[in-house]
């Protein structure tokens, strides 16, 4: 075929080879496996390293280009016609959880892989260079933050500071990047990106529920975290009548009501969640004197997380009153809302559609490297479903079909950002 006069419909038919991407992530899950059918590849272990080898070698054999920068992100590079232009960019993550499953992550990078092997297969060639990238310690579970290598990459945080984290025997990230060969040349961040698509499964229960291929993701909530404490009396519970009782625990049982009440107000992306509780002095015969308990919000938007804050402010002030007992609302923790760009999400659900695969639009309650990477360029997400919607354990599981349709989704949305010449 002659790439120049490539024509629509050679385009339009291209599909993926789905056995061989599925062969490749199988290769992949044997670095690592575990008993139970999973995969521990913590980052920066031998392992880890093994498995960058591994995937650096495919992208050899597929003729791209490999540059690796300070903090052991890889980019993997096939040149488009004018390669002045941005990459257009697809990436994930190898680094598993120590309870890891085969797909988390590694479908990602994999179905990148496939994308650009299915490109050279038909000999097509792209306006912009189109690039795979592989991000440094996504999962968090050996050294904190997570998301470290995309989150240098986009400058939240500095290599330095990235350098100095500790795992539980002492060891640090530059001592562990140095130690298996993985610091590159080139700066964090020095790397412009055209827009960035991630593919990744679902890690929740939505689409298998709803019997739909693929999710088109809107972008990743965000979240606020609260340290709630509620003040009253200790008293004996017998002796004191109902109505001379400070009882924190009944104060504070109404807001964890509300905080469940706020987030169905604010759906339907709204998330409220009381998840730890410490009563005081927790006797089943004394009134508690002091609760304190967790809060998660998550939202949309972060308007919209300010605005279950001010509800949740409210409601306190107004029981504060009513009851004359104290309560302390302290936020610990804040993440931005990451809202994807129309762009990216038309390109994903252009593409399903044109295939032909069920879709809908969909959220992220968890955390993925496209959150940094949409804060330097366009971007968006596209979800596979996973069995019972269950990751971060060696059961999870996705079907080849599934596997197939997202990175064909990959495909046709990258085409659509890279432009067939
Ligand atoms: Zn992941």
């Amino acid at each position: 075929m002659d790439t120049k006069t490539c024509d629509a419909s050679v385009v339009t038919d291209l599909r993926v080879n789905g056995e061989r991407l599925w062969q490749s992530l199988m290769d992949l899950a044997k670095i690592g496996a575990t008993p139970k059918g999973g995969v521990c590849r913590l980052t920066l272990t031998d392992l880890d390293r093994q498995g960058r080898d591994l995937v650096i070698s495919w992208a050899r054999e597929a003729g791209l280009s490999v540059t690796i920068d300070k903090i052991g992100n890889v980019f993997m590079r096939r040149a488009g016609r004018n390669n002045m232009l941005p990459p257009i960019m697809t990436g994930s993550h190898i680094d598993t959880q120590p309870t890891g499953g085969k797909f988390d992550g590694n479908f990602g990078v994999l179905a990148g892989l496939e994308v650009i092997r299915t490109l050279n297969d038909y000999d097509i060639e792209t306006e912009a260079p189109v690039e795979l990238a592989f991000w440094t310690n996504e999962e968090g579970s050996r050294f904190v933050p997570v998301m470290m290598g995309s989150g240098v990459f986009a400058h939240i945080f500095t290599l330095e500071h990235a350098y100095a984290a500790k795992d539980i025997d002492g060891k640090t990230v530059g001592e562990e990047l140095a130690r298996i060969g993985y610091i590159g040349d080139e700066e964090p961040g020095d790397h412009p990106i055209g827009a960035y698509f991630e593919a990744h499964i679902e890690q929740g229960p939505i689409l298998e529920d709803k019997e739909i291929t693929i999710g088109v993701v809107q972008g990743v909530l965000g979240i606020r975290w609260y340290d709630c404490v509620v003040t009253g009396m200790e008293a004996h519970a017998g002796p004191t009548p109902m109505e001379l009782r400070k009882d924190a625990m009944q104060v504070a049982a109404r807001i964890m009501q509300e905080v469940v009440a706020i987030a169905h107000r604010f759906g339907p992306h709204g998330r409220g969640t009381v998840g730890m509780v410490q009563v005081f002095p927790n006797s089943r015969n004394v009134i508690p004197g002091q609760v304190t308990f967790s809060i998660d919000f998550r939202n949309m938007t972060d308007a919209l997380v300010d605005e279950m804050d001010a509800a949740l402010r409210a409601y306190v002030g107004t029981v504060e009153q009513e009851t004359g007992l104290g309560v302390a609302i302290t936020q610990v923790s804040h993440y931005p809302a990451a809202p994807f760009h129309p762009d990216c999400k038309d390109a994903v659900r252009r593409a399903a559609q044109r295939l032909g695969y069920s879709h809908m639009d969909i959220v992220s309650g968890a955390g993925h490297d496209a959150v940094y990477m949409s804060m330097l360029a366009p971007a968006g997400m596209i979800f596979i479903p996973c069995k019972d919607g269950i990751s971060h354990n060696e059961i999870e599981d996705t079907q080849p079909e599934q596997v197939t349709a997202g990175t064909n989704v990959l495909l046709h949305a990258m085409l659509e950002r890279a432009r067939v010449v």
